[in-house]
């Protein structure tokens, strides 16, 4: 079928950890008997979508691209899976991520990288990394495999991997999504959201996925907008808010070239353009490289051999070595990395210095967001301060690899809905995004500037 060929095709780009073709043919057959029988359709009724694999999945092996989780299949379903598919959608399969959602590269995942369908013009064949956490639903979308897929972004992995490779995704506002059955990473920065061709095609499925769930205790309690229905180029009234801490010394000039295409054509749109600031942007990166890492020391504390997937339990072991053996088998470098530095800045002598600051500076991070709405409606940066880097060029060096994240991270700190859409290509041919950083709640917002960038 074309479903099979579709997902053979990813074999290439090591897109899917798990394929699952027969899931989107029973949902294109359901759509097609629906249609016949001239019942009303849900909004993806019969699109074959992609799921990331951190999203729990009854009945289909859900790794979060670890060891740790190899072989797991989960009894239960994520409320954001559960409720594509009560809209119609069906699921091609499980795509490929950096483990445990932490990296922006898809080189941590345990099943091996993802390598972007986008090469240089220049003669340059090396292969590129899609982008990350979420750089199997990037790849897959950016070769055409599937129309769409769930992502999940932390600190960027949504919208870094969507400018890597020319696609678009949104992060909504924090808790629009449910967290429930998504392998938690950093509890308090997790939200799930689309990713997509276009910004319409994003509307659609965000109203599908997003939704107040009592087992969430962040879940909003908000009714979802009809966001495809206010889809509004039209930005007369509106001001876009260009913060001058993220015109960062040294700049790419090809950033900053698409950066003022990008005002410009807001501007065509009718919006005014107000130059804002946000003081505290400096301090976003070690911030969030303080408080995720924290969370995640805490949230991965459950993988001890005992409950989930892997259990390494030498001979006339005892308990201690069996958590230990598990975890030095189960998890990857970078997530022991993670899981050191959080442990380190929650441990009783150092958890004033690091763990207590970072809180603080988080506020003042959110703080300067909430001062600058006084000024503007939206605000657009680039997504990332590069365009797509090859594989294994910072895998090497976690901090130049941490730095890429520079420019999505201080959104998810404030839990604001943030977009990257394609805003055009470097001087190698390679796609650069743009973000649309928006109000809570005011997802409408954020689209409505990417469809006119679009
Ligand atoms: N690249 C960031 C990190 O490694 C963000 C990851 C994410 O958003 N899941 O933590």
């Amino acid at each position: 079928t074309a479903f099979n060929a579709a997902v053979d095709g990813a074999d290439a780009l090591n897109a899917f950890i798990v394929k699952t073709p027969e899931h989107a043919l029973a949902a294109a057959k359901a759509a097609d008997d629906a249609r016949a029988k001239g019942e009303t359709l849900g909004a993806m009724a019969g699109v074959p979508i992609g799921m990331k694999d951190l999203f729990a999945t009854q009945g289909v092996q859900t790794t979060a691209a670890s060891h740790m989780l190899e072989g797991f299949v989960p009894q239960y379903e994520s409320t954001v899976s559960a409720k594509l598919w009560a809209a119609g959608a069906g699921m091609l399969g499980k795509l490929n991520l950096d483990q445990f959602a932490m990296g922006s590269s898809n080189e941590t995942s345990y099943f091996g990288n993802v390598i972007s369908p986008w090469r240089r013009n220049n003669g340059d064949t090396a292969p590129l990394a899609p982008g990350g956490s979420s750089g199997g639903s990037s790849a897959a979308i950016a070769a055409r495999l599937c129309p769409a897929a769930t992502g999940t972004d932390t600190g960027g992995s949504i919208r870094q991997p969507a400018a890597f490779t020319g696609i678009s995704g949104i992060k909504p506002t924090y808790g629009r999504c449910s967290r429930w059955g998504i392998v938690a990473f950093a509890s308090s920065l997790d939200q799930a959201g689309p990713m997509a061709r276009d910004v319409r095609d994003c509307a659609i499925m965000l109203e599908a996925m997003a939704g107040f769930d009592p087992k969430d205790a962040t879940s909003l309690d908000m009714a979802v907008p009809q966001w495809e229905a206010g889809l509004n180029a039209d930005l007369k009234g509106k001001r876009v808010g260009i913060p001058k801490e993220y015109r960062v010394d040294g700049i790419d000039a090809d950033i900053a070239r698409v950066w003022d295409d990008g005002i410009k054509w807001l501007k065509d749109a009718g919006a005014e353009i107000v130059d804002i600031s946000l003081p505290h942007t400096k301090y976003a990166l070690p911030t969030y490289y303080i408080i995720a890492p924290a969370e995640a020391s805490s949230n991965l504390a459950r993988y001890d051999g005992v409950r989930y997937g892997l259990r390494d339990l030498p001979q006339g072991a005892g308990l201690q070595d069996m958590y230990a053996a598990t975890r030095a088998a189960g998890f990857g470098p970078e997530v022991k990395r993670r899981i050191m530095i959080g442990t380190y800045v929650l441990s009783a002598g150092f958890y004033d210095a690091y763990y207590t600051q970072a809180q603080k500076v988080r506020a003042l991070i959110a703080r300067d967001f909430e001062q600058a709405w006084n000024s503007c409606d939206v605000i657009l940066t680039p997504t990332a301060p590069s365009a797509a880097f090859g594989l294994g060029d910072k895998t090497a060096d976690p901090l130049s690899m941490y730095l890429n994240d520079v420019f999505a991270v201080p959104a998810s700190l404030a839990g604001l809905p943030a977009m990257s859409v394609p805003g055009g290509l470097d001087a190698q041919g390679l796609p650069l995004g743009l973000q649309i950083i928006g109000r809570a709640f005011d997802e409408q917002g954020v689209l409505n500037a990417g469809l006119a960038i679009e």
